[in-house]
């Protein structure tokens, strides 16, 4: 039977560098590759690069699924981000901005078809860090910018800074039902050794009780891994965010190498699980817990991404999939310079392998089944003909020897362990599966 993975206990340490040591004699990786967050890695160097011609003709009235709208701007640079933005900007760069936006909306109408589209998720960057009515003007061209009749779900992502009720209760107005807050760490002091200045705790928990009175569905964010945190500062913004009371919480990790150490992603991950699921939360994913499996706090686009709906990405820097195919919109720079556009160097063309090793660690990542803690079989039979312990079986067989997976009652299923060790999971996958 397999363990429960919505009752999380925390796993010794040792058992878990035991872990990891059986799983370096596998396939050593550098601490780099293990903690850098490779997991975001958008293609590998074995998909083929397209021209623009070929992309255009292959995507041409495509049927888009999930549309994800990136806002660059922000206030300044936290020291750990390594998003796509653009700092500090004055009104005529937003100008520039929301101009090139509603052309690129208007393009893109024409040119695919959303008969089936799902989810809208816009984040950034800092949504909020446009003015009133600016911010006005971008939700009216996202709301009223596309065929909304199957829309499950419209969602945005918001930072502390820069909100107000005015903005709230705009972005409900436009039909938003789901935002999510960026609060990184509740720790003053951490937030401004960090450069993410101008935020306090307090504004932050006041924020979250105006939020509650807008929306049903509200989602916090919480990073582990920066500068100065120890696992009793983690602790410590875990059983505050448990006292907001909010549908769901993630937990991300700084991408960047753990600088100062102390506090690896495996030990933070097993403690955020091990804390939220004994505390009234579900685990729906190895970084994020909610109040009930697949009710509010879900996000649509994360379902989206493991089912390899198409994805089509507007604004900066923005991604698309679809297709097969993945690409990427001018860097913001660019945008707000030149207007938008995709940078032709990113297309490339996902080899079929590479589609379903995506498919699988997806699956084993964001649950998209109440009661399936990674793949069901019948889906991925469904979308590629074929059985994934034919494909991949020497890697399932060895992670089901290492404790991480367990393959039964046609489903492969991630253990409470195998949660902790997604990253290593998705490098196995992507880049090893030769
Ligand atoms: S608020 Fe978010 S997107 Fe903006 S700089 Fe900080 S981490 Fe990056």
């Amino acid at each position: 039977m397999k363990d429960n993975t919505n009752h999380h206990e925390l796993i010794p340490r040792g058992e878990l560098e035991e872990i990891l040591r059986v799983l370096e004699e596998e396939n050593p990786m550098s601490a780099t590759e293990t903690k850098h967050g490779n997991s975001y890695h958008y293609g590998t160097s074995e998909d083929t690069p397209v021209s623009k011609e070929r992309l255009l003709a292959a995507i041409k009235g495509a049927e888009i699924e999930d549309i994800y709208v990136h806002s660059p701007f922000c206030v300044a640079r936290c020291h750990y981000c390594t998003y796509p933005i653009a700092v500090g900007q004055g009104q005529d760069k937003v100008l520039k901005f929301l101009d090139e936006l509603a052309g690129e909306i208007q393009e893109a109408l024409d040119f695919f078809g959303y008969s089936d589209l799902k989810s809208i998720h816009v984040g950034g960057g800092t949504p909020n860090y446009l003015e009133l009515q600016e911010l006005e003007r971008f939700s009216k061209l996202i709301a009223q910018g596309f065929p909304l009749q199957n829309l499950r779900q419209m969602d945005i992502e918001v930072s502390p800074v820069n909100l107000d009720e005015e903005k709230i209760a705009l972005l409900a107005g436009f039909g938003f039902n789901r935002i999510s807050m960026g609060i990184q760490t509740f720790d003053d002091g951490i937030n401004q050794r960090n450069g993410r200045f101008n935020q306090s705790a307090e504004q932050v928990i006041g924020l979250v009780e105006v939020l509650k009175r807008y929306f049903p569905n509200i989602s916090v964010d919480l990073l582990a891994g920066q500068e100065g945190q120890s696992l009793h500062d983690l602790s410590d913004d875990f059983r505050k965010a448990l006292d907001l009371d909010v549908n769901s919480i993630y937990l991300y990790q700084v991408r960047q190498a753990f600088r100062h150490g102390g506090l690896d992603e495996v030990e933070a991950l097993n403690h955020f699980l091990s804390y939220f699921s004994q505390n009234g939360y579900e685990i729906l994913s190895h970084n994020q817990v909610i109040k009930k499996r697949n009710s509010d706090g879900y996000c649509q686009q994360r379902e989206g991404r493991a089912k390899l709906e198409n994805l089509l990405g507007i604004g900066p820097a923005a991604n698309s999939e679809m297709q097969g195919y993945i690409f990427t919109n001018v860097p913001p720079a660019e945008y707000l310079r030149s207007g938008k556009g995709i940078n032709a160097q990113t297309i490339k063309m996902k080899q079929k392998r590479n589609q379903k090793a995506l498919y699988l660690l997806r699956a084993l990542r964001y649950f998209t089944r109440p009661d399936v803690d990674g793949l069901l079989v019948g889906d991925y039979q469904g979308k590629f003909g074929t059985h994934p312990y034919d494909d991949f079986k020497g890697k399932i067989d060895f992670m089901g020897k290492a404790g991480l997976l367990i393959m039964n009652d046609g489903k492969i299923e991630v253990t409470s362990k195998g949660m902790l060790f997604t990253q290593w999971i998705d490098n196995y996958l992507t880049r090893h599966y030769k």
